[in-house]
């Protein structure tokens, strides 16, 4: 397994956030969390990357555990996180909003190289290279967002509910990107609120509710699920 979160509990002060969670990420796939709001799964990212500190259990990525680092340590051993609401700095250009995402890596000329894939990938983003980031449309914020976590050469890429306020079309856009990213070798887990999405991209997936793991399972049988068609699917 490329990372293991072994029945770990958050709190934040007297609130529980997430209760005994174990989940595994294998090398190569995609996998989701899903849930309500409020279910902890932003929680749960929080805790991969070292922002929010466990109250009980253990992280671990490609062998070693993790959940005793700082977050910039994690950001350097190979997780990058993409989150919630994109949280792009505002008054930076495009280019340097990129350049932020290489801010512990030593290679200079690859990540002069990564930073032309990243332009590859998102044309807009080369177009707009100079442009300060909040004239940016949300979408484009999204793909600034995900292009900034590829310029740390993520092992593991972690991504905090991207389709959040895009426009359908927009949606479709972020998923082909996200499954691209995924085929050239990423693993990804990724929050949604949007089930169907998830479960659409996902291999396997995760169901929170309440800081619980409700359900798990590879992704498109918890697409047929009845609890989770009910529950998420609206069917
Ligand atoms: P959403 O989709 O609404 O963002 P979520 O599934 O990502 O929900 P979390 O954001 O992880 O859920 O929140 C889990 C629980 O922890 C909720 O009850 C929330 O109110 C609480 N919580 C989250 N952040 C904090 C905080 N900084 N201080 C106190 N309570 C918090």
């Amino acid at each position: 397994m490329l990372l293991e979160m072994r029945d770990v509990s958050v709190n934040y002060g007297k609130v529980s956030a997430m209760r005994n969670i174990t989940l595994s990420v294998p090398e190569g796939g995609i996998v989701t969390i899903i849930g309500g709001n409020g279910a902890g799964k932003t929680t749960c990212l929080r805790a991969i990357s070292g922002l929010a500190r466990l109250s009980s259990g253990e992280i671990w990525f490609q062998g070693e555990r993790i959940d005793t680092l700082s977050p910039d340590r994690i950001v350097g051993r190979g997780i990058a996180h993409v989150p919630e609401g994109r949280r792009i700095f505002k008054d930076m250009t495009v280019e340097e909003n990129l350049r932020t995402g290489a801010f512990l890596r030593r290679d200079a000329e690859a990540v002069e190289q990564d930073l032309e894939g990243v332009f590859k990938r998102f044309p807009r983003l080369r177009e707009r290279r100079t442009q300060r980031a909040q004239t940016m449309s949300g979408g484009e914020q999204q793909m600034l967002a995900i292009g900034r976590a590829l310029m740390a050469k993520p092992k593991l890429l972690l991504m905090d509910e991207p389709s959040m306020g895009l426009a359908p079309v927009i949606v479709e856009e972020i998923a082909r990107i996200i499954e691209d990213i995924n085929a050239q070798g990423v693993p990804v887990v990724l929050v949604e609120q949007n089930a169907e999405l998830a479960l659409e991209l996902a291999d396997h997936a995760y169901v929170l509710e309440t800081g619980n793991m409700a359900l798990e399972g590879p992704a498109s049988e918890l697409h047929d699920n009845e609890h989770v068609r009910a529950a998420y699917l609206g069917v």
